[in-house]
């Protein structure tokens, strides 16, 4: 072996596994080329056997989503390493096992598979990848931030909120339908609750469902927390904004697929960022 190559290889070994802090490894199956950016590894990630095909599916649809990854990834608490299978395979003999693409965890001790390729190629979309991230790093005791913004008071939402917002969102109420600024509208941007900013709902998502308000079939992963509302004589499940609790409306299983599900939003207890 070369001395240089040697030398590099033991620079590299050392950042993947000397490390005493918390990582998220993600190695990708290929042979050649870079993978720098995080936003190529998503977009290749999905199912590495019928890359060009998935190329087709993901360019047009969930990877224009390149802002909600790269967001994802920096809000993290801990690091993101992104490379290639070919500069990992001689690290570890436990690695050496492993299927790529493949998605590793080091607890700062140990290293562990947390999303196998399997998994990766039953992936369809970011918030999928996205939401079993989240699931797995927690099963690995990475409690990610959650509700920071449950603990501002009544008192102060009164003073951060319009009285239509405040009546909505801390109060549970419910705007007249088909009077709500985003009813009959379809922008391509990100829904954000109006309380705390946070990305609720893609308009990718947005459906017309000719119910008064606006409707998606589909959440941002973990953003969104779901309660049994049986007020009114009704059954219902209330959703609310899982960062600071604002009351958002309801889901019902009468949506169109994928998922069969209408998620029925106040348009005040939104706001919309346009696609950039
Ligand atoms: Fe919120």
């Amino acid at each position: 072996m070369n001395y240089k190559l040697f030398i590099s290889m033991l620079l590299f070994t050392s950042t993947i596994l000397s490390f005493e802090d918390k990582k998220l490894i993600f190695i990708y199956n290929a042979k050649s080329g870079l993978v720098n950016e995080m936003i190529d590894f998503a977009h290749k990630i999905v199912s590495p056997e019928t890359y060009e095909c998935n190329l087709c599916a993901i360019s047009y649809n969930t990877f224009t989503k390149k802002k909600r990854w790269s967001d994802y990834i920096n809000s993290l608490p801990i690091k993101s390493v992104f490379t290639y299978k070919n500069k990992v395979s001689f690290l570890d003999k436990e690695l050496s096992n492993l299927k790529f693409p493949t998605i590793l965890f080091h607890n700062g001790a140990e290293l562990n598979e947390i999303i196998s390729r399997n998994e990766i190629n039953n992936i369809n979309n970011i918030n999928q990848l996205i939401s079993l991230l989240n699931e797995r790093l927690d099963e690995n005791g990475m409690k990610l931030k959650k509700g920071k913004d449950k603990n501002i008071t009544e008192q102060e939402w009164g003073k951060k909120l319009t009285p239509e917002e405040f009546h909505i969102l801390r109060e549970k109420g419910t705007e007249k339908p088909f009077t709500g600024e985003y009813d009959k509208f379809d922008k391509e941007g990100m829904y954000k609750c109006a309380g705390c900013g946070t990305e609720l709902f893609s308009s990718v998502t947005k459906y017309d469902s000719g119910c008064g308000w606006p409707a998606f079939y589909e959440a941002l992963p973990d953003k969104i927390e779901e309660t049994a509302d049986n007020t009114f004589g009704m059954k219902r499940i209330e959703i609310t904004c899982e960062n600071c609790g604002g009351h958002l409306g309801h889901v019902f299983n009468d949506g169109p697929q994928p998922s069969g599900l209408r998620y029925c939003v106040n348009s005040i207890s939104l706001d919309f960022d346009a696609e950039k």
